[in-house]
């Protein structure tokens, strides 16, 4: 077994998942370091959401270690508490509460996960809200809001917990293709900043101008993985030219 490495904030070794008899995860070994960006990429049912949703234990892998800023991943449930604080997730839904207002979905974990006082988590909300450039929808409900505009705050919710990874799993699938831009805009914005991103997307004009590293993935396997220019120009597997020639 590969010994965990030092520098990694995110190290999944021999990992195997199962969905019943369903061998979702087959040996996933990807080691993830600090500020990296990486998009995982590959056919629908490939199991790109089952990694990602691995690594906060939103699923439970049967066999390997998943290691998050040195704590392992088990059933012990402060682990996964200390994990799920330190790993931020945005979610091709954007799944955020609709009966509270944008503010009040911002200030929810701060307040009651890590008691925060409120007119502290009140400030920190509004700082996000204006990176990611909607401070004036503050007072409205999500279904007030454009799908873009959604998204959005649920990127500014995310990082009001002050993540030291974010997942993203497909956040623009759900738009409308005018709105991509504007979310992958706040996207780029948070990878300028140094924050280490998992991002699962078929965006490849976001991979090639954001990502180090392009993993490709199929049948529950990581194919191959490269940086985005080898990635793209020099595909190994044929696989993987399949995948391009269809999504280019
Ligand atoms: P991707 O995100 O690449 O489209 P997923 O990780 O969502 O793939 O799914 C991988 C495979 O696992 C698919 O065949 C899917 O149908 C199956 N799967 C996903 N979630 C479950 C579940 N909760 N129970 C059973 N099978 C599942
Ligand atoms: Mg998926």
């Amino acid at each position: 077994m590969p010994a965990p490495d030092a520098n990694a904030i995110i190290e999944m070794i021999d990992v195997h998942k199962w969905f019943g008899q369903f061998h979702v995860l087959r040996d996933i070994n990807l080691s993830v370091n600090q500020k990296e960006r990486i998009v995982i990429c590959g056919p629908s049912g490939s199991g790109k959401s089952t990694l990602i949703r691995c690594i906060n234990r939103l699923e439970e892998h049967q066999r390997g270690q998943i290691i998050v800023d040195g704590v392992e991943l088990t059933n012990d449930i402060k682990k996964i508490e200390t994990i799920r604080r330190e790993v931020g997730m945005v979610f091709q839904h954007f799944n955020l509460f609709p009966h509270l207002t944008v503010l009040e979905n911002l200030t929810l974990g701060p307040i009651w996960v890590k008691k925060t006082p409120k007119a502290e988590a009140e400030e920190t909300a509004m700082n996000y809200l204006e990176r990611v450039k909607i401070p004036e929808q503050a007072d409205k409900y999500p279904g007030q809001l454009s799908g873009g505009q959604q998204q959005r705050v649920a990127i500014a919710r995310s990082l009001c917990m002050n993540p030291k990874v974010m997942l993203f799993d497909e956040p623009t699938s759900a738009l409308d293709p005018e709105m991509i831009k504007e979310v992958l805009d706040v996207m780029i914005e948070l990878a300028e900043t140094g924050m280490t991103m998992l991002v699962v997307t078929h965006e490849m004009g976001f991979a090639r101008t954001v990502a180090d590293r392009v993993i490709f993935m199929d049948g529950g396997e990581i194919i191959e993985q490269n940086e985005p220019e080898e990635f793209f120009h020099n595909p190994q597997s044929e696989r993987t030219k399949m995948f391009l020639s269809q999504i280019l």
